[in-house]
């Protein structure tokens, strides 16, 4: 399967408010989770919204594996969630450094939740309930922020707060003294 483009930063279909899905269990929607799997994969990413690849729906993929982007991040199988509701949203704010695959050699320095539970739609079309906690949580907000049309250069709270990729390699590479 070709990977679809994934729409950057600028493109004005990455504004839209994304619609809830009806049938998950259709081929068109069983098929666009596929795109979205092979997608993300493809680009080493560990999240993928729907609207990237120009679909306004609100499916999302949270796929966290350590990569040369997250180093740090916790090793997952990936995991398509349709019509994702926040039950429940808490602990600190936790600041942390997040990128975007339609945000390309750009980060920024993002609050997020630490914690929050969330009722969704598997892709077999079952009610789901999960709690995320730390960079998972971070992840699941930030794709999210997606549906609502909400790219994470707008969660930046100072200027110096946005970096570029390669700064950003330089500064996680230095040792901790
Ligand atoms: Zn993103």
């Amino acid at each position: 399967m070709a990977s679809p483009t994934i729409l950057q930063l600028g493109d004005p279909r990455l504004r839209q408010v994304a619609q809830p899905v009806g049938d998950v269990r259709s081929p068109e929607v069983q098929a666009l989770i596929d795109q979205l799997l092979v997608t993300v994969s493809a680009k080493s990413g560990v999240g993928i919204a729907a609207p990237q690849i120009a679909q306004a729906l609100q499916i999302m993929i949270v796929a966290s594996h350590p990569s040369p982007r997250y180093p740090q991040a916790p090793e997952m199988a990936p995991m398509a969630m349709i019509n994702p509701q926040i039950v429940e949203m808490g602990g600190d704010r936790i600041f942390g450094w997040e990128g975007c695959l339609s945000v390309p050699d750009q980060r920024g320095f993002v609050p997020r939740y630490g914690k929050v539970t969330i009722a969704y739609t598997d892709r077999q079309g079952l009610g789901q309930t999960i709690v995320f906690q730390d960079f998972l949580a971070r992840i699941f907000q930030h794709e999210y922020d997606h549906f609502q049309g909400i790219l994470f250069p707008d969660r930046v709270e100072s200027p110096e707060h946005l970096i570029s990729e390669a700064a950003y390699q330089e500064m996680i590479q230095k040792p901790v003294a």
